[in-house]
């Protein structure tokens, strides 16, 4: 049985990145950009206030103070977004807002604190200044965020908020990105029902397709919700037909040894198994294989399906082990594994057949230590354990276990405020 290294391995040589496309800049949080921005235009674009108050020339303030102040004629309002239309000469002042672009021959602006704007009220024929302003004074220079020409963004980069928010200011609706993988999720089982109906005796609703399918949507892919097969080939096959279009398939359950678990066998005929069964616990059972698939102009593609187990914590465990770096890859965002951290767990964990366990966990930090303690039951169905949990603890194939007290890893599914 193949180690969870060597079962990445295989599947991220079996990846590849996807095509570019144009996208509007809101729709490409989480994407990586296929370009380098530059920009045609300063930003700001004008020299322009940084406060409201007076636009001075520095000179006429020499020696300004509370105490003797200077007094200046006020020849004008300008606003954000208008231009003054006249010059500020010797002994003139302008009121200005904040943004408002400086008038031709003020060099620094006073804030309305620094004048005796509040005293006045209205009176707006003169103004006295009770500060000294310098050049540049409350000014934001032309290009002072961004300079016209300059490199902006570069090709490579995740799209942030603030990215889209740079794209913006540049005047750009939308940008080349490398696209979105859409993932087909695929439900089997006689016993699993959709959630919109009500539940017979002996079923169970379809969780699997709805974890899978927002961990999708959390790692920046599209999901293409398939439905649920029965456990018969045909029924099987012709779901999975109706996601040849995508670029990942994802199924649950029906690849363990049950009568009634036909998913290897119908990846075998439909393509290629590159391997089953990896040495972990839970989510032994993990298929993968490259299935036949139709790309948009109806030419022959190959396309990764992900056969996983059909217990709820499994399905989940496995497509944040595998199809998470597998659809980062296709989206060309680095880096491809979850972050880990080291902690001390609050109890024993046993190895009993030489499998890398991955047991749910709480992790705190108190006093710059971080602290793993277990969610509680960890069987592989018990999904509220993944609800509970904001790490996995990984505990090494080929040991007998570990100690409370031990340091161990632990891969991060969350961060929250316990543990920042
Ligand atoms: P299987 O690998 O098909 O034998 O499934 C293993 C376990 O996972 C069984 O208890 C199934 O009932 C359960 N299971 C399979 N598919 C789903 C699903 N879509 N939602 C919730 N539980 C499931
Ligand atoms: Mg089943």
């Amino acid at each position: 049985m193949i180690s969870v290294e060597q079962a990445l391995g295989k599947i991220l040589e079996n990846i590849s990145v996807l095509e570019v496309e144009e996208s509007p800049i809101l729709s490409c949080l989480g994407q990586v950009m296929a370009e380098d921005v530059s920009s045609t235009i300063n930003i700001p674009p004008l020299d322009n206030s940084a406060m409201d108050g007076y636009a001075v020339r520095s000179a006429d303030t020499v020696g300004a103070s509370r105490k003797s102040p200077r007094t200046l004629r006020v020849i004008g309002i300008v606003t954000a977004g208008s231009i003054f239309p006249s010059e500020v000469k010797k002994g003139a002042a302008v009121r200005i807002m904040t943004g408002a672009p400086l008038p031709k021959g003020a060099d620094g602006v006073v804030r309305f604190e620094d004048t005796d704007e509040s005293e006045r009220k209205g009176n707006s024929s003169e103004v006295a200044i009770l500060t000294e302003a310098v050049p540049g004074l409350e000014v934001r220079r032309a290009g002072e965020d961004i300079t016209a020409g300059s490199l902006v963004l570069s090709k490579g980069t995740v799209i942030r908020p603030a990215e889209v928010g740079v794209l913006a200011s540049l005047g750009l609706s939308a940008v080349k990105v490398i696209r979105r993988p859409v993932v087909a999720v695929l439900a089997t089982g006689d016993e699993v029902v959709d959630i919109a109906k009500p539940l017979p005796e002996g079923k169970i609703y379809n969780s699997n397709t709805y974890s899978v399918a927002a961990l999708v949507l959390r790692y920046g892919g599209v999901p293409k919700i398939l439905g649920i097969a029965a456990d018969i080939e045909d029924s099987l096959v012709a779901k999975l037909h109706l996601g040849l279009d995508a670029d990942m398939l994802v199924t649950s359950g029906g690849v363990s040894f049950g009568d009634y678990d036909i998913v290897r066998d119908v990846l075998a005929k439909e393509g290629e198994i590159v391997f089953w069964r990896v040495r972990q616990k839970p989510g032994r059972p993990l298929a993968f294989g490259m299935i036949k698939g139709v790309a948009k102009r109806g030419e022959v593609k190959k396309i990764p399906l992900f056969g996983l187990a059909g217990n709820p914590v499994s399905a989940m465990l496995n497509f944040e082990l595998f199809a998470r770096p597998a659809l980062f890859k296709m989206m060309g965002r680095e880096p491809l594994a979850k972050r880990t951290l080291e902690a001390v767990i609050d109890e024993d964990i046993e190895n009993s057949d030489g499998r890398r366990i991955f047991a749910r966990a709480i992790v705190e930090k108190r006093g710059g230590q971080y602290f793993a303690r277990l969610t509680g039951p960890q069987g592989s169905g018990v999904l509220t354990s993944m609800a509970l949990a904001n790490g996995l603890v990984v505990v090494p194939e080929d040991t007998p276990g570990v100690k409370k007290g031990d340091i161990v890893q632990v891969m991060m599914l969350d961060w929250s405020e316990s543990v920042e």
